[in-house]
């Protein structure tokens, strides 16, 4: 229920509009036998797959700044959740949208939408549901549903002594992009590295019967590895000299930094995954670097070439 709120918008729109509008994509979507329009959505599993369901919410001022452009915002929601299905090895299929905003502004709608369909559309992705309400600040849920074959899901605690650890893509780059962003700098790459989070889809599906375990980075490598170690009971060696680091970064920021960025900021929706199998150098077109060991014990230990260094002095803030 969005209530009407004529002093909000040039002029006002009703829900049912605005969700026609803004919301109501036409087409064949896989597997979606009632999509918006009624009081649910039903949906049609393949035989022999499970359901992989994964829901995340970004507040204003919170997740992400209130000047965003709300194209990027869009876009970002429904990537984050598609991290999530990717680091379990899924498929996405179905997505559903909880939005709440102060008024219906149509620019900002219009905008919003683009980016959310745009990032659905780039992995088939079709919205089948939501929820529309007003409130002060936005706040915006986007779940996503996918599927998996049966019992091959990729969990984070199944990583085991001996696994060698991997990463996609590069480190770092998001964090450094929002730092730049937050003093007024600015460098292409590295903000669109943050605004425009690319989930590692492809390299999901590729991980059912290679990855033994695997987390996505939402919030920074060290920390992120760290629930897959305690979910597996296991500890972990890495080492920083082969953290993969993008030229963009390397030409923005000191060693010290990059190095910083990469083990702990987060945003950079780049998998972490175990394997005790060969491993290609690239899946799914995206480079995979190993950068570590799966050991006994429970600490997580960064080596610089041989030497331990004190997670204190990589950078990392969390654990002190
Ligand atoms: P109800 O009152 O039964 O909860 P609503 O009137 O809120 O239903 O929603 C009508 C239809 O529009 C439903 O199919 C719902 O899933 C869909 N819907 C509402 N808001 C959104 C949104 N922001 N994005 C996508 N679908 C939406
Ligand atoms: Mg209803």
């Amino acid at each position: 229920m969005l209530p009407r709120n004529p002093c909000a918008a040039p002029r006002p729109v009703d829900e049912f509009e605005l969700i026609q509008r803004y919301f109501v994509r036409d087409g064949e979507a896989r597997g979606v036998t009632t999509g918006i329009g009624d009081d649910g959505a039903v949906l049609q599993p393949e035989p022999g797959r499970e359901i992989i369901t994964v829901i995340d919410t970004l507040v204003e001022s919170v997740h992400f700044p209130a000047d965003i452009a709300p194209a990027d915002l869009g876009y970002r929601c429904v990537a984050v959740n598609l991290s999530d299905i990717a680091a379990m090895g899924g498929r996405p299929l179905w997505m559903t949208l909880a939005l709440t905003m102060p008024g219906s502004d149509e620019e900002w709608l219009s905008g919003f939408a683009g980016g959310l369909h745009e990032a659905a559309t780039e992995h088939d992705v079709s919205l089948v549901g939501g929820d529309t309400t007003r409130g002060d600040a936005i706040v915006i849920s986007v779940q996503i549903s996918g599927d998996v074959a049966e019992g091959q899901a990729v969990h984070r605690s199944g990583a085991h002594v001996g696994d060698t650890i991997y990463v996609t893509g590069t480190l770092g780059d998001a964090g450094a992009g929002l730092a730049l962003l937050s003093a007024g700098n600015s460098d292409e790459y590295l903000l669109q590295r943050f605004l425009r989070p690319t989930a590692r889809v492809a390299v999901g599906q590729a991980l059912p019967g290679l990855a033994s375990a695997a987390i996505d980075i939402s919030d920074g490598l060290l920390g992120d590895l760290k629930k897959l170690l305690d979910a597996s009971a296991v500890g972990g060696e890495i080492r920083l000299e082969a953290l993969p680091i993008s030229a963009g970064l390397k030409a923005a920021f000191d060693k010290k930094s990059q190095r910083r960025f990469a083990l702990s900021a987060g945003d950079d929706y780049e998998l972490c995954f175990t394997s005790s199998r060969e491993v290609p150098d690239e899946l799914g077109g995206v480079a995979v670097t190993a950068i570590g060991t799966i050991t006994d014990g429970d600490s997580l230990v960064c080596r610089n070439h041989g030497e331990i260094v004190e997670l204190a002095d990589s950078g990392y803030r969390h654990f002190q």
